[in-house]
């Protein structure tokens, strides 16, 4: 696949996992320091991951409540109420690694393989695309035919399909990591963030899970993956984690120390961090020894929120409607609806169970868009479909501009409802519409400056007239 693995300017393997081991045993649970460390995030300045070892050594009750408490009001600040929609399209489920906790690993016969072809990724983002989508992550195993031309031809393929009012605005890529070459072939097709999960950062469990001879046994070429893709000119990474594997705490520690090397290397750090859980899948017998409890779930995602206030939590469908109700209110900023993880699902008719033998794992939060929606909406969330930002070129650094009081108002909150506005005309339940609209109306009453607020108007009646794609 590579001629010659070439890594990174200056790449290093920045994962110390003796330092991060002292961390967590060493820090001790100080309450003051604590206090310090929360003020320090609620001035919407990242921590160190010194600092971060400290929320996660707080473990009192009162303390654990500050911290929630304080990721409330940090994810208010910095996102205010809106929470952005995507859909997971998996393209191709060949695979020549063989991780140990994947039904996708190439030693596992009974998995049922597939790569969509064109008319069957047209059929799926039809489907999607009639259930409102606009924002995509394409996902792919480590395979020869997934090549970095097979990627941004499916890319372009998946922009070009415009289906009634339908039309996918960003599509996100969740893949192996490429080399300089590849990372601009995929760039050039107009993709928006490339995610890439170091799985665990724990060099010892990373060796277990991952077969030295296979690909993704190169731990370094994986690490290095992100850096490569900046230098070869993309703009948003996404990292993340399968917590499970190994201590959450580990895994916390090296995420912020992963986000803090680009943001030193690169001048920005990771447009997104997902922290997805283990999950039952065909074929899979994981231990269970570090698997994370509901508890300590929500204590992680409250303190990655506190340790990098301006980087988008993604939380997925692996997580049952209950959980993610509940964690979505400690800094989550982009989840997932709707989902179907069978390659070809999305046209299909729904069926009861899910078939497992053609997913990389079980989901746990099977509901609609439409389900989805309404809740949110009912919970006082704005659901967005938003893509401005990319599509105006306000991304990497530039994105960091996003800080800026006011900016949420003057164009994150007013997008949000614009793409709201679009999905109950075009797609949403009476019911999620009627709510829908009364959301948009006391949202409206909220922003204070007046020619926000016309301009707004004016485009939300554009859109009952039939227009779309309206932003700020
Ligand atoms: S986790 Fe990814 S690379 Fe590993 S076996 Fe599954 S699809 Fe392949």
């Amino acid at each position: 696949m590579f001629n010659k693995k070439v890594l990174s300017k200056g790449c290093v393997d920045f994962i110390d996992d003796t330092k991060i081991e002292a961390l967590i045993k060493d820090t001790p649970e100080d309450a003051a320091k604590v206090r310090e460390i929360i003020r320090k995030s609620l001035d919407k300045k990242p921590l160190s991951v010194e600092e971060t070892a400290y929320l996660i050594k707080a473990e009192s009750p009162e303390l654990t409540e500050e911290i929630f408490e304080a990721a409330r009001k940090l994810k208010r600040d910095v996102y205010g109420n809106r929470i952005v929609l995507f859909a997971p399209l998996y393209i191709g489920n060949y695979c020549i690694n063989d991780c140990k906790y994947c039904a996708f690993r190439r030693s596992l016969r009974s998995t049922v393989r597939k790569t969509l072809n064109e008319k069957e990724v047209v059929d799926q983002v039809q489907a999607l695309e009639d259930h409102g989508h606009k924002r995509l992550i394409l996902v792919f195993g480590e395979h020869p035919d997934y090549s970095a031309e097979f990627i941004a031809d499916t890319v372009r393929k998946v922009y070009s399909v415009k289906h009634g009012k339908g039309e996918i605005r960003r599509v996100n890529i969740n893949a192996a990591p490429l080399d300089h070459e590849g990372y601009k072939i995929v760039k050039d097709s107009g993709i928006g963030t490339y995610q890439i999960f170091q799985e665990t950062y724990h060099h010892e469990t990373y060796r277990k899970n991952h077969p030295e001879e296979t690909h993704k046994g190169d731990y370094l070429w994986r690490l290095d993956g992100l850096s490569r893709a900046f230098e070869a000119g993309c703009d948003d990474m996404g990292i993340g984690a399968l917590f499970g594997l190994y201590d959450w705490r580990f895994e916390v520690l090296s995420l912020i120390t992963h986000s803090l090397y680009l943001q030193e290397k690169y001048n920005v750090g990771p447009h997104t961090i997902s922290f997805p859980r283990l999950r039952p899948a065909h074929g899979i017998d994981f231990d269970d020894k570090y698997l994370v409890n509901d508890y300590d779930f929500k204590r992680l995602v409250a303190i990655l929120r506190l340790a990098v206030p301006y980087t988008g939590l993604i939380l997925t469908a692996r997580e049952t409607a209950e959980v993610r109700r509940e964690v979505m209110q400690f800094g989550v900023s982009q989840i997932d609806a709707g989902t179907r993880l069978e390659l070809g699902g999305y046209s299909e008719d729904k069926k009861a169970e899910q078939e497992l033998k053609r997913e990389q794992f079980s989901i746990g939060d099977v509901r609609s868009l439409d389900e989805v929606m309404n809740e949110l909406i009912k919970d006082g969330y704005i659901p967005s479909f938003c893509t401005s930002c990319y599509r105006l070129g306000r991304t990497g650094e530039h994105f960091m501009e996003y800080a800026i009081p006011g900016f949420i108002n003057r164009f994150c909150t007013p997008n949000a409802l614009l793409t709201l506005s679009e999905y109950l005309e075009d797609y949403a339940s009476d019911q999620t519409k009627v709510e829908g609209y009364k959301l948009i109306e006391a949202e409206i009453s909220r922003i204070d400056e007046e020619k926000i607020v016309n301009k707004l108007q004016e485009r939300l009646n554009r859109i009952k007239k039939g227009e779309r794609d309206l932003y700020f």
